[in-house]
């Protein structure tokens, strides 16, 4: 895995690059769809490439190890040709999963013991565990386990965890690098930088994992609950201090009007459920807002979700069509919601990529910036 950094912005953080996997190019700044277990709800995979042209999607660990397993999916093949997804996939570790997700019962300084969530049964993931799930998978990026906390948490016990993690971090990139070494695998694995909510140990642990000389670098334990200021903040005391030529990723973020922030303090990557999850539950992103498609000042609209979209929703069904599937329960609403939505990120991403490249990002992000202004 290589990162090509092609262009920076003069006035704030905003850089556009490719990163170069065993499964294609991806152009920076992206956002990975969530394809938690080995799907994203509703979409095919010839969607996904086609109609959103989507260069990388990110898939769960816990839930693949829970189910199918991972032997399984190893034994067909990888997680590309069990999904028939050929373009680059990133799994997380399973420690968000882990924390948030199932029975804990207990952390030591070799892993964590849980109870799955589906069948009670327990499992314990070490930092060698979690690599050696994901090199089943045959991820193209892999997380190494960390310890999450949730928010507010108290200084002492954000730099225990965090201290933790990079312990674990260390463990996990050496094991992943001999078993990488015997594989030829070409896959990376990017430490997770951790803290809590406090910017000096943000700091610390960012300039501790850069003793890995790892191919990239994420920021975890953000969209916990904390103010949406507080996730930016933490991202702005990270982001300097990580290697300019390595690809940055923000896990689990943001709100549609959030992307070019965190675009703007040198994030090169993110993920996030809320287009999918909201397009599921009616809530539709469009250049003219939110609509919520059950009110019922749609029941009659004869027009676009969102004339300035291209994608098969818009291009082919009216908003009256579309209260009406949701009206109904019809599955092909959270479909065709779900395309919207994501194309509605994707596009986002690929504007400010556009802007980057041809050092207007900076008026991009005022244009964002207004309307937020204006309404407040
Ligand atoms: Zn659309």
């Amino acid at each position: 895995m290589r990162f090509e950094l092609q262009a920076e912005c003069p006035d704030t953080g905003a850089r556009a690059g490719l990163i170069h996997t065993g499964h294609g190019i991806i152009e920076t700044p992206v956002f990975m769809p969530v394809g938690t277990q080995a799907t994203v709800k509703g979409v095919m995979q010839s969607d996904l490439a086609e109609e959103l042209d989507a260069k990388i999607i990110l898939a769960n660990t816990y839930h693949l190890f829970l189910r199918p397993g991972h032997e399984v999916i190893r034994e067909l093949g990888g997680l590309h040709r069990f999904m028939s997804w050929p373009r680059a996939i990133l799994t997380d570790s399973g420690g968000f999963q882990v924390f948030s997700l199932s029975d804990l019962r207990k952390i030591t300084e070799e892993g964590v013991l849980f109870r799955s969530h589906l069948d009670g049964d327990e499992h314990m993931f070490t930092p060698e565990s979690t690599v050696d799930v994901q090199l089943a998978l045959g991820s193209d990026i892999l997380m190494p386990l960390d310890e999450c906390l949730e928010y507010p948490a108290s200084h002492e016990a954000a730099n225990q965890a965090m201290q933790r993690t990079v312990r674990w971090a260390e463990t996990a990139y050496g094991y992943f690098e001999r078993q990488a070494e015997d594989t030829g695998s070409a896959s990376a694995l990017f430490p997770i930088v951790q803290g809590s909510m406090f910017a000096d140990l943000r700091r610390e642990c960012a300039s501790q994992l850069l003793a890995l000389n790892a191919p990239g670098y994420a920021i975890g334990g953000l969209s916990v609950g904390e103010p949406r200021s507080l996730s930016l903040e933490m991202t702005e005391a990270t982001t300097p201090l990580l290697p300019r030529d390595r690809p940055r990723y923000v896990m689990g973020v943001g709100m549609p009007e959030e992307l070019a922030e965190y675009v703007a303090r040198g994030v090169d990557m993110m993920d996030c459920v809320l287009p999918s999850r909201n397009a599921r539950n009616g809530c539709l992103f469009t250049s003219g807002g939110r609509v919520i498609i059950k009110q019922a000042r749609y029941r009659r609209d004869p027009e676009p979700l969102d004339a300035n979209c291209q994608c098969i929703t818009c291009r082919t069904y009216s908003r009256a069509y579309l209260r009406h599937l949701f009206q109904a329960g019809e599955m092909l609403f959270s479909t065709l919601a779900t395309i919207h939505n994501l194309k509605y990120y994707l596009d986002i991403m690929r504007q400010m990529r556009q802007a980057i490249l041809l050092g207007r990002f900076r008026d991009f992000l005022y244009n964002v910036r207004k309307p937020a202004v204006e309404s407040s």
